[in-house]
């Protein structure tokens, strides 16, 4: 019973002050801690969320605050501030600031995310755009509004959302991909192809197969070359092409680190009482009997349940499946599950030539995956069954 009180008492430094931090303190509260907790924040603005950045932020400002009106004298914000290590103090672990300060606890957790990759050559030049924060977010809506052209590198699902906005706004788009259909990586060749014809219906020109050999212009961009010489004229670029997880201002820790934090399933690290969440983190997956790290909104809420009840005494929350959403012109796309590229597709609803579909990954006749568009009923039902599964059918 003590053991339990001095838990729930127990303070906890957070670094990362966005969804996975933010959702780590109201769980922790939802479990009853009332001990305090520091959540330290490179980001100048108050916990906000990101999704909508891609989609309807880029039409003009909507509320993204994730703060609800529920937070608590005991929980301190330190916001523009950047932690630059990890230490340990008697308490035990802590971060040292960008100015020196050291802030520790009986507990740190780890949710300072990823930041959008680049290309080299786009210093030089103004007008190439990334999207990570709401900031980045301001700027590409400011060159969308003005822009007649716009290049879009990578074909993934912020690009596409990107490229479906700028469409709606009367912006001629061109998106530029790498691999041979977009997101096929993710959905399979099938339903690649089905994403690529959305971009076709939509008037949007999608260049597949083919990589950016340069950025052209003097100071501001002007167009894009690409490896097949093709000059493509552009008043803007955005780059869309995936995540690095920001681990590096901890890599003189004893903390394991490869492609984000790793962890156990239940999050801890590879050094007691420190913790990793979100997009930073390495989880080890038992369904998958692999390390996964996983860059979607939902996993960031799940760790920090998981986390909260580790910390607070909790019966263990379970680990979820992978789950996503995205909308692109108009339409909703949701997946859910673990695929892998030997898995049998099989229609239930629709096909790729109706306006809703949604087609299972079955695995030696058994769904271990469920993908729809515009669909959400039935996408539900079979997620369920999915999470329902025993684990064995889905291990690798
Ligand atoms: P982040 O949101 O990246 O937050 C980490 C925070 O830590 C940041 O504020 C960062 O600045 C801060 N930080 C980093 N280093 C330090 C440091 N050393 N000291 C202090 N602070 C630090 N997911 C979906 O499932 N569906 C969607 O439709 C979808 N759309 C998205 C659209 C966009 C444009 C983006 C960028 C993401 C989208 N996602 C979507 C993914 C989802 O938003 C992320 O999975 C989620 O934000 C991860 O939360 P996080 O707290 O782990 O990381």
């Amino acid at each position: 019973m003590s053991t339990l009180r001095s838990a729930l008492r127990a303070s906890v430094v957070v670094v990362g002050a966005s969804l996975a931090g933010y959702s780590l303190v109201r769980e922790l509260r939802a479990h009853g801690h009332d001990g305090d907790v520091t959540v330290i924040g490179d980001e100048p603005h108050p916990p906000y969320d990101r999704p909508p950045l891609s989609k309807e932020f880029l039409h003009g400002e909507v509320d993204i605050a994730l703060a609800d009106g529920t937070e608590d004298s005991r929980t301190r914000w330190l916001l523009g501030r950047r932690a630059v290590g990890i230490t340990s103090a008697p308490t035990g672990p802590g971060v040292t600031l960008d100015d020196g300060t050291v802030v520790a606890g009986q507990s740190l957790v780890l949710a300072t995310g990823a930041r959008a990759r680049s290309l080299p050559g786009t210093r030089a030049l103004t007008g190439i755009h990334t999207l990570r924060t709401v900031d980045d977010a301001r700027a590409i809506r400011a060159a969308l509004h003005t822009a007649h052209t716009v290049v879009i590198v990578g074909a993934g699902l912020i690009g596409a959302e990107i490229a479906s906005t700028a469409v709606t706004l009367g912006v001629q788009a061109t998106v530029v991909e790498l691999a041979a259909d977009p997101l096929a990586g993710v959905f399979g060749p099938r339903l690649g192809a089905l994403c690529a014809n959305l971009h076709a219906a939509n008037g949007v020109r999608l260049r597949t197969g083919v990589a950016v050999a340069e950025f052209v212009g003097d100071h501001r961009v002007g167009a894009v070359r690409l490896t097949d010489g093709t000059l493509l004229p552009a008043d803007a670029v955005i780059i869309g092409i995936g995540a690095v997880p920001n681990t590096e201002w901890a890599q003189d820790s004893p903390l394991h680190i490869a492609n984000g934090f790793v962890t156990d399933s239940q999050c801890r690290t590879t050094v007691p009482d420190v913790y990793a969440i979100g997009d930073c983190a390495r989880a080890y997956h038992e369904e998958l009997g692999a390390l996964h790290r996983c860059e979607h909104w939902s996993n960031a809420t799940a760790q920090a349940r998981i986390v909260a009840a580790v910390l607070t005494g909790a019966p263990p929350h379970p680990v979820p499946s992978t789950y996503f959403w995205s909308r692109q012109y108009g339409r909703m796309i949701q997946f859910a599950g673990y695929r892998r590229p030997d898995d049998v597709l099989r229609f239930v609803d629709g096909d790729p030539s109706t306006p809703s579909c949604t087609a299972l990954y079955e695995r030696d006749g058994v769904p271990v995956a469920v993908f729809a568009i515009d669909n959400a009923r039935l996408f539900t039902r079979y997620r369920k069954q999915i999470e329902r599964r025993p684990a064995a059918i889905a291990t690798p």
